[in-house]
């Protein structure tokens, strides 16, 4: 898989998609994660990528220009399943669409900055918004690392066990069940003796019974 990240400020990203797990991802070829520096396509001597607003108001808007010579530039190199744009008016992102966009071969990810961007763009080449929750950020970059990282974990060969992933929260339509690690007693508090068991059937019954009343608990909406 490929994910192209078009940003104007790239360096938000490196901490994120460069460490760790996702890092791995990528030095095993597993996923190909490209940064694009919209100033380089900016207008002009200062490499401009915004402008004030037509119709007046605070802040600024990114402008049509660049974004458009990014985005067809990558076109013409090869075909992108889905432009994605990362916006609070956007669908909100969930296990299903990072499931669903984890099977595409190509995307693109267009990060916000200040007010937005210019509407054309999302007239012309965008073809899904998504936001990652009811608040604002400052720009597109930490929504666009969070879609990467979920997506790419979904991938094989990310985790080191490739069950993990799906039977982490959400994947069977409930939370996940408590973990624990050694010590097997901590300051009185002990570790549910069926975990130490070393009984498979029943560990898996007592995981799936604590993950319900977990969600019941905390997310009843989800059941
Ligand atoms: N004027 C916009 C509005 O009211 O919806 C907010 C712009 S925000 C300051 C700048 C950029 O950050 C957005 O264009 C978007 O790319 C990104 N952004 C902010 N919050 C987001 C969220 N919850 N989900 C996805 N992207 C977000």
């Amino acid at each position: 898989m490929r994910i192209d990240i078009i940003s104007a400020v790239p360096k938000v990203l490196e901490s994120p998609l460069g460490e760790s797990i996702i890092k791995r991802a990528q030095e095993r070829e597993i996923v190909e994660i490209v940064i694009h520096d919209l100033r380089e396509f900016g207008l002009g001597n200062y490499h401009q990528i915004d402008d004030i607003p037509f119709g007046g108001g605070a802040g600024m808007v990114l402008r049509v220009e660049p974004i458009f010579s990014v985005i067809r530039k990558l076109q013409a190199e090869r075909n992108y399943d889905e432009i994605i744009f990362l916006t609070p008016e956007g669908e909100r992102f969930s296990q299903q669409i990072a499931n669903e966009l984890s099977l595409k071969q190509n995307i693109i990810l267009l990060c916000g900055r200040y007010k937005g961007i210019d509407d054309r763009i999302r007239q012309a080449l965008i073809t899904k918004e998504i936001s990652i929750g009811d608040y604002v950020l400052t720009g597109g970059e930490l929504p666009a690392a969070v879609l990467t990282d979920a997506i790419v974990r979904l991938l094989p060969g990310t985790l080191g066990d490739s069950e993990s992933a799906l039977l982490d929260s959400f994947q069977n339509g409930v939370l996940d069940a408590p973990l624990y690690t050694k010590p097997a007693t901590f300051e009185g508090m002990s570790v549910p003796e069926v975990l130490q068991s070393g009984h498979h059937a029943k560990i898996d019954q007592w995981r799936s019974e604590q993950a319900i009343e977990r969600t019941k608990q905390r997310r009843p909406d989800l059941l």
